[in-house]
């Protein structure tokens, strides 16, 4: 047993130091990347944020309204064949570069990922994903996968340490996924007792990433738009949201209501609800670690979206970032005891 002393910190012990700037107006703010890849030869340029694949979030009403703002959305793995047949047979292929296809590393996984990229060469994305990125069988499912696919994007996860960046980019990914533990839904943390604080991670995974040519996405834990600047801030290329964009018209399932206000439900991928919903159950040699909760329902995505482009130019114009590619370089993180004032919360 060993104790790594130096502190590691979240959203929550750290705020942006503001600095002198020129900017006149958030308006002035270009919130749009360009990125190459390590493996793949695609050149992308939109809004590096991310809706996750989960049931409720990555849904293809999600990347019908996303996509056409260049915000990407990982479409979960659940959906059948003949339902992304429809789906890419009423999307522009100009809007195929914000979506990514999600898929777990089982042989039916690896099958239907085939099958799904054979309906539309314009799909450019791959999202490789398990809760634990450390094992072996996972690294050599992501060198298969880019065997397959040399040209597609592809990203794997999820992982927390910069060594383990590293070997995923070596074999195969361009994009690295990081976070264990940090979910709004998760609940890794408590039954396993592992997990590592965001901010962090995205420091040094960004670090790691960086030396090789590699990109992460920080995966996770943001609850405000000032989180998601936050993540920008310590070097992640992209940052996906699960919970921020719960709750809306577009998560699917039914608005449920209760004493007058309307909720929807929103659950871990895997929480015992998701897990009875896509395997018929909790299998009796692992624990469920994901909650399952009512969110408060929040009508169009798109005004939501709106609200946290608007507070990230407007963390950029604190900053002088005339654009979001700046905002890292011009960060100086301040370690805090206290966030905002709850006085009427
Ligand atoms: P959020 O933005 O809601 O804080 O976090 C979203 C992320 O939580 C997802 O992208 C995924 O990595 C993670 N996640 C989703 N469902 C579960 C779950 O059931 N268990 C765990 N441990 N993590 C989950």
């Amino acid at each position: 047993m060993r104790i790594e002393q130096d502190l590691k910190l979240g959203f929550k012990d750290v705020m942006i130091r503001p600095k002198r700037s020129t900017l006149k107006s958030r308006a002035e703010v270009g919130l749009d990347r360009d990125y190459k890849f390590l493996h793949s030869s695609y050149k992308w340029k939109g809004i590096p944020i991310i809706a996750a694949n989960m049931d409720t979030v990555g849904t293809f009403e999600m990347a019908k309204v996303l996509s056409a703002k260049k915000v990407v959305t990982a479409i979960h793995k659940h959906y059948s064949l003949t339902e992304w047949k429809t789906f890419l047979d009423n999307m522009p292929e100009a809007h195929l570069d914000y979506v990514a296809v999600s898929t777990g590393t089982g042989l039916e996984d690896s099958e239907k990922l085939e099958n799904i990229l054979k309906l539309n060469s314009k799909l450019k994305f791959i999202c490789i994903d398990v809760a634990n990125g450390y094992s072996e069988h996972f690294v050599n499912f992501v060198e298969n996968v880019r065997e397959k696919f040399p040209n597609k994007i592809i990203i794997a996860g999820n992982v927390v340490t910069g060594e383990m960046v590293e070997e995923l980019l070596i074999s195969g990914a361009d994009i690295v996924k990081v976070g264990i533990g940090p979910g709004s839904v998760c609940t890794t943390r408590v039954k396993t007792g592992v997990g590592y604080p965001q901010l962090s991670a995205i420091i040094e995974c960004a670090d790691a990433a960086h030396g090789l040519g590699g990109q992460i996405i920080s995966d996770g834990g943001c609850t405000t738009p000032g989180d998601i600047a936050k993540a920008f801030g310590a070097g992640a290329d992209f940052v996906m949201l699960g919970g921020m964009l719960a709750g809306h018209d577009e998560s699917g399932g039914d608005i449920v209501e209760k004493n007058g206000e309307k909720f929807k439900h929103f659950y871990g991928m895997s929480s015992a609800t998701a897990m009875e919903k896509h395997v018929g159950g909790v299998a009796e040699y692992r624990a469920s670690e994901g909650k399952t909760v009512e969110v408060p329902y929040r009508g169009a995505v798109q005004d939501t979206l709106q609200d946290i482009l608007g507070g990230l130019r407007s963390t950029c114009t604190y900053v002088g970032a005339s654009r979001l590619k700046e905002l890292t370089k011009r960060t100086t993180f301040i370690r805090v005891a206290e966030q905002e004032n709850k006085v009427y919360n």
